[in-house]
């Protein structure tokens, strides 16, 4: 994958990619850790952020920010897929594309854009923080 993007292959950037595909929806910190700990690569936590620029500009990891959070990389590029967020935890699950009648998806008013993309993020409760919430109000 480096290679096709002409990106020089070295040790940080393969452990990097191999952490973002293994761990999606990662944010940095964590990335550092499996690189580190799993991998056993040694680099800085600076090399990470680097490295995670080349890897975003070259298109091989999407960089996903919701509001309220760090930044995410994933491996799935190329599908323009929409995210679901836990608000109670920061959980985030791929969501595919809204395919069918999506009324929201299409400007009432495009003020003379030419539009080209709508970026989605569902928010709501993860399984676990909801089957949580549910435990401690006794339903
Ligand atoms: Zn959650
Ligand atoms: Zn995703």
């Amino acid at each position: 994958m480096l290679r096709r993007a002409s990106l020089r292959v070295t040790g940080p950037r393969v452990a990097v990619l191999r952490a973002v595909h293994d761990h999606p929806h990662a944010d940095t910190d964590s990335i550092y850790g499996v690189v580190r700990s799993d991998l056993g690569v040694v680099v800085s936590l600076q090399a990470v952020y680097d490295v995670l620029r080349a890897l975003t500009d070259a298109g091989l990891v999407r960089r996903i920010q919701p509001a309220g959070s760090v930044a995410r990389y994933e491996a799935r590029v190329g599908d323009n897929h929409h995210h679901v967020v836990c608000r109670s935890c920061g959980a985030i699950s791929d969501v595919d594309c809204a395919v069918g009648y999506t009324p929201c998806l299409t400007a009432a008013d495009d003020s003379g854009y030419e539009i080209d993309q709508a970026e989605v993020i569902y928010w709501g409760q993860c399984p676990r923080c909801a089957a949580a919430a549910s435990a401690a109000s006794g339903r």
